[in-house]
C-alpha cells in the first residue's frame, strides 16, 4: 500500500498531476490536534480520490464529523483553487444559512492559517471575496444568482452543496441545475466541474436514486460516525408550557448532574431571550454571588442575635431561620417572574425539591455559575461566535438556540440536550396565499439530530419535553422539503432567466406542487416578467418566456414584486425612494426577518403595552399614514439622516442589526442600479430626502402596480347587504374582501391604516392567519388607478356617454367583478 497520500495520488494514473501539485499548508499544532479527532480525517484519501475520479459525489456523515470544515481543506491540499494546478477554479461551498457561511469561512481560514481574502465568504449583504480567494463559502441563494449570469460557473472547479438533507428550496434547485451544468462543462470545457453533495443524514435517495437528476447514481461515501451513546429521556407528560419546563429541566441538570454543557432547543428569539434572562437571574455568576453574600450576611446576623440573647428566645430564632430559608429559595424573585409569565400554577414540586436539595448541599458545595449564551440567526455575528469560545473556568456552558444548532453549527462541550420538540415554521396556504407562522412538531429525523448534539464529546443525555406517545403519533419521519411549503415565484423567475423555460420539466429532487408552479407563473405574468403565454404554451403548462423586464428584475437580490418596483421606477428620485421601500421584501431566510415588525427591537417586545404603542406612534410619526411601506421608508430615512448608530436604534425601537443590514442592502442594490441602468444618477445617496406629497402618490401607484393581484376592498362596497360596521371609527374591525381569499380579512392592528377611518381600497403585502385573517403591509390606493395598472385583471363595460359628453366605461376588477369608478373609454387601451 502507498505510504503517503501524495504517493497514493501519484499511483492513480489520471490524477498524477494533482498529486504532484499538492499544496502544502501549515496548521498550528493545536489545530492539527483537534482535527485529528474528527472522524472524517481518516477518510481523506478515499474522499479526494473519489472526487477526482467522479464529477458527482455524495458524502454522508453525522453532524460534527468534520464535513464542512475539512472537505474544503482536503480539496485545497489536493490542488483545487490554486492558480497553477489542474483545477485552478475556486472551491465553492454553499450553506442554507448565512450564519454558517460566515462562521465556517472564518474557522477554515483559521485552521489553514490563511487570511479572509483567501478563505472568504459571500452572503447577500456582505462579502470578503477577493481576486485571490481559493475557498469561498456562500449561501445557496448567492450561487443561484451567480448561475443566472454565468451558467457554466467558470470561476469554480468544485462546488460543495452542504446540508443537503435540510432540503432548503435553494439547495434543491441548485442540485437540479448543477446536474445539468456538470454535463455542459464536460462537453464545452476541458476542465470539468465537480459536485460534492454533503448530507448529515442517510436520506439521500431523492438525489442518488433519481434518474431525472443523475442518469447513473453517484458514488456515496459514508463517514463512520464517532458518536458516543446518548440516553434519551421522554417526559411522562407533554406540557404546553415547554418554555417553563425547559427552565426547570436546565435547573435540575445544573444542580444534580456532573459538569458538561447544556444545549436547549426552543423555537424563536423571544423565547430564547426570556429563558436566558431567567436563567441569568437564577444562576448567572453575578446573581449567585449576590445571593451568597446575602445568605452569609444573614448567617452572621443570626449568630450575633444568638450571642446577645444567650438566654434564648426560641421564637425569634425560629423566625430568623424562616427568613434564611426564604433567601435560600430566592422565593421573592421567583414569585415575581412566575406571576408575570402566568407560571404560578405550574410551579411544580420538582423546583421546590431542587431548592431544598441545593440548600441541603450546604454553602460550600454551592452551584457553579452558568455561562448562558443565546443563539439565533438575527443575533449580531460577534455574539453568535461566542458559542465557540471556551466558557470561563468554573462555569457551566448553557446555550439556548433555535434549530440553527441542529446541524449547521457544532457547539463544543455539550453533554445535555433539552429538546422542546417544536420549531417555528412559516407556512403558506397555496390556494389563497395566506401565511401563518406555526409552531409545530419537528420530525423524528430532526429530533434524532438534536439528541445527537449531546454525544460529541462523551456519553450524553437528551431530555425531550414531550412524551414518547406524542413522538410516535405526531412526529413525521422526515420534514417536508421547503419547495413544497413556500411560494416559488422568485426561483421560477431565476430559472426562466437561466433559459429553463419549462420549469415543470426541471429535474427537481422533489417536484413542487403543480398549482404553486402555475400560480408563480401567473404572478410573474401580472408583473410583466414573463410573456403572456400563448394558447399552446398554456396548454402544456410550460408558461411564458422571460421578458426584458423579467431579466432586469432578476438582477436584484429581492423578491419579484420588489424588483419590479425598482425596475419600473424610471425617475431616479423615485428609484432612490423605492430603494428604501424594498427592504420589506421577503425572500430567503434572512430577508424574512427584516419585514416590518421584526425591525422593531427585541426590547420593544418586552416593554409595557404603553411603551409598545409609543414605539408604534414613533414610527408612524416619522412617516405618513397612507402606506405601511412608507413607515419603513421613514425609519430607514431617519436612520440614515442620523448617521446610523445604536443610540438612534434604541431611541426609535428598531433593531440595530436589521438596520445595518438594510443599509448595506441599499448600497448593494444601488450598485446594481448604477451598473445596469445607464441613465441612473450617481447612485446611492446615503440620505434619502423626505419625499413630498406628489412623490408619495406616485410611489403608491408604483406599489399598486407591483401588488395589483393583492387588492382588498371594504366588504360593504362589494356586498351591499353586508353589515360591516363602517360607522366605527377605526379600520381594524371592519371586514374586507381580498382578491382570491374566500374568508373575511381584517386590517392588522400594527398597520398605519388601522388607526384611520376604514379605507375603501388597499393593496397588501401579506395575509397572515392568527386568531383571524389579517392583512399586513398595506398601502391605500385609488381604485381609479386599477384599470391602468392592472389591466389584465379588468373587464370593461360597453362605453357610454357621460353628462359632459365623454365616452366612459365602467371597469370591473378581478374575478369577482368589483365595480370601479368609470374611466374615459379611450383610456382603456
Ligand atoms: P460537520 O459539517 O460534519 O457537521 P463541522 O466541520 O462543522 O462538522 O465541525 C467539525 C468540528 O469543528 C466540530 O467539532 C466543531 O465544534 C468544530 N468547529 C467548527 N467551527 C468552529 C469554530 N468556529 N471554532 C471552534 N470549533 C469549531
Ligand atoms: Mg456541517
Amino acid at each position: 500500500p502507498p505510504t503517503s497520500f501524495a504517493e497514493h495520488l501519484k499511483r492513480l494514473g489520471q490524477s498524477t498531476e494533482a498529486g504532484r501539485k499538492m499544496v502544502v499548508v501549515t496548521r498550528r499544532p493545536e489545530v492539527e490536534e483537534s482535527r485529528l479527532l474528527l472522524p472524517i480525517v481518516t477518510e481523506e484519501q478515499p474522499i479526494v480520490e473519489t472526487i477526482l475520479l467522479n464529477t458527482v459525489v455524495v458524502i454522508c456523515g453525522e453532524t460534527g464529523s468534520g464535513k464542512t470544515t475539512q472537505v474544503p481543506q482536503f480539496l485545497f491540499e489536493a490542488g483545487f483553487g490554486s492558480p497553477d494546478s489542474d483545477n485552478p477554479g475556486m472551491i465553492g461551498i454553499t450553506q442554507p444559512r448565512r450564519v454558517a457561511a460566515m462562521s465556517m469561512a472564518s474557522r477554515v481560514a483559521q485552521e489553514l492559517s490563511l487570511p479572509s481574502s483567501r478563505v472568504s465568504y459571500q452572503i447577500r449583504y456582505d462579502a470578503t471575496v477577493s481576486p485571490s480567494t481559493s475557498i469561498k463559502f456562500m449561501t445557496d441563494g448567492v450561487l443561484l444568482r451567480e448561475l443566472a449570469s454565468d451558467f457554466l460557473l467558470s470561476k469554480y472547479s468544485v462546488l460543495i452543496i452542504d446540508e443537503a438533507h435540510e432540503r432548503s428550496m435553494n439547495t434543491d434547485i441548485l442540485i437540479g441545475v448543477l446536474s445539468r451544468v456538470v454535463k455542459l462543462r464536460e462537453s464545452l470545457w476541458r476542465e470539468p466541474l465537480r459536485i460534492v453533495i454533503m448530507s448529515a443524514t442517510l436520506r439521500i435517495s431523492d438525489f442518488v436514486e433519481n434518474p431525472t437528476l443523475f442518469a447513473t447514481p453517484p458514488p456515496v461515501i459514508k463517514v463512520p460516525a464517532r458518536q458516543h451513546p446518548v440516553t434519551v429521556h421522554f417526559n411522562r407528560r407533554t406540557l404546553s408550557d415547554y418554555v417553563g419546563e425547559a427552565i426547570r429541566k436546565a435547573s435540575k441538570i445544573h444542580a444534580r448532574l456532573p459538569p458538561g454543557g447544556i444545549l436547549i432547543f426552543l423555537t424563536g428569539q423571544n423565547e430564547i431571550s426570556g429563558v436566558c434572562r431567567r436563567l441569568e437571574e437564577r444562576y448567572g455568576a453575578q446573581s449567585l454571588a449576590e445571593r451568597r453574600k446575602r445568605r452569609k450576611g444573614t448567617q452572621v446576623g443570626l449568630d450575633a442575635q444568638r450571642f446577645f440573647r444567650n438566654d434564648g428566645d426560641h421564637d425569634t430564632v425560629v423566625d430568623f431561620e424562616a427568613e434564611e430559608m426564604d433567601l435560600g429559595g430566592g422565593s421573592g424573585d421567583d414569585l415575581a417572574f412566575d406571576v408575570e409569565d402566568g407560571l404560578k400554577d405550574e410551579k411544580d414540586v420538582d423546583m421546590d425539591a431542587l431548592d431544598t436539595d441545593d440548600e441541603a448541599q450546604g454553602e460550600d458545595q454551592a452551584l457553579v455559575p452558568m455561562h448562558i449564551l443565546p443563539l439565533y440567526s438575527l443575533l449580531p455575528t460577534e455574539k453568535q461566535m461566542k458559542v465557540f469560545e471556551p466558557s470561563p473556568a468554573g462555569t457551566r456552558l448553557v446555550v439556548v438556540a433555535t434549530n440553527v444548532a441542529e446541524t449547521s453549527l457544532t457547539i463544543p462541550g455539550i453533554r445535555y440536550v433539552i429538546d422542546c420538540g417544536r420549531a417555528k415554521e412559516r407556512r403558506y396556504n397555496l390556494a389563497d396565499g395566506i401565511q401563518s407562522f406555526q409552531i409545530s412538531w419537528i420530525s423524528k429525523a430532526s429530533a434524532a439530530q438534536r439528541a445527537g448534539r449531546a454525544g460529541r464529546t462523551g456519553p450524553g443525555h437528551c431530555y425531550r419535553l414531550y412524551s414518547s406517545a406524542v413522538f410516535e403519533n405526531y412526529f413525521e419521519q422526515f420534514s417536508q422539503p421547503e419547495i413544497l411549503r413556500v411560494p416559488i415565484e422568485g426561483v421560477v423567475l431565476q430559472m426562466k432567466c437561466m433559459h429553463i423555460d419549462s420549469v415543470a420539466n426541471f429535474p427537481f429532487p422533489t417536484p413542487p406542487d403543480r398549482q404553486s408552479l402555475r400560480q408563480a407563473e401567473k404572478m410573474l405574468t401580472y408583473l410583466g416578467a414573463l410573456e403572456t403565454p400563448s394558447i399552446t404554451t398554456s396548454c402544456n403548462a410550460a408558461g411564458g418566456a422571460v421578458t426584458d423586464v423579467g431579466r432586469t428584475m432578476s438582477l436584484f437580490p429581492l423578491s419579484p414584486r420588489f424588483s419590479k418596483m425598482l425596475v419600473s421606477s424610471r425617475d431616479p428620485f423615485l428609484r432612490e425612494e423605492a430603494l428604501g421601500v424594498e427592504e420589506r421584501s421577503g425572500g430567503d431566510e434572512d430577508l424574512a426577518h427584516i419585514s416590518g415588525e421584526k425591525v422593531q427591537s427585541e426590547e420593544s417586545s418586552k416593554l409595557r403595552r404603553r411603551e409598545y404603542f409609543r414605539s408604534q406612534q414613533c414610527h408612524a410619526s416619522l412617516g405618513n399614514s397612507t402606506s405601511d411601506l412608507f413607515r419603513m421608508l421613514s425609519v430607514v430615512g431617519a436612520y440614515e439622516y442620523a448617521g446610523g448608530g445604536r443610540s438612534f436604534c434604541t431611541e426609535h425601537f428598531v433593531m440595530p442589526k436589521a438596520m445595518e443590514e438594510i443599509h448595506k442592502l441599499r448600497a448593494q442594490i444601488s450598485d446594481i442600479v448604477r451598473a445596469h441602468f445607464p441613465d441612473a444618477d450617481a447612485g446611492f445617496t446615503p440620505k434619502i430626502p423626505p419625499p413630498q406629497d406628489f412623490q408619495l402618490r406616485v410611489l403608491r401607484q408604483l406599489i399598486t402596480s407591483c401588488f395589483v393581484d393583492q387588492v382588498a376592498v371594504r366588504k360593504d362596497l362589494v356586498e351591499k347587504d353586508s353589515a360591516t360596521g363602517v360607522q366605527r371609527t377605526t379600520a381594524k374591525r371592519v371586514a374586507y374582501r381580498a382578491l382570491g381569499v374566500s374568508e373575511d380579512v381584517y386590517i392588522h392592528p400594527s398597520s398605519v391604516l388601522a388607526t384611520t377611518s376604514p379605507p375603501e381600497y388597499v393593496v397588501y403585502h401579506e395575509v397572515v392567519r392568527t386568531s383571524q385573517v389579517w392583512l399586513k403591509g398595506l398601502t391605500l390606493i385609488n381604485p381609479a388607478w386599477l384599470p391602468a395598472l392592472g389591466k389584465s385583471l379588468c373587464t370593461f363595460s360597453k362605453p357610454f356617454k357621460n353628462k359632459a359628453g365623454d365616452m366612459m366605461a365602467t371597469p370591473k376588477f378581478g374575478p369577482d367583478g368589483w365595480e370601479l369608478p368609470p374611466v374615459r373609454a379611450d383610456n382603456q387601451q
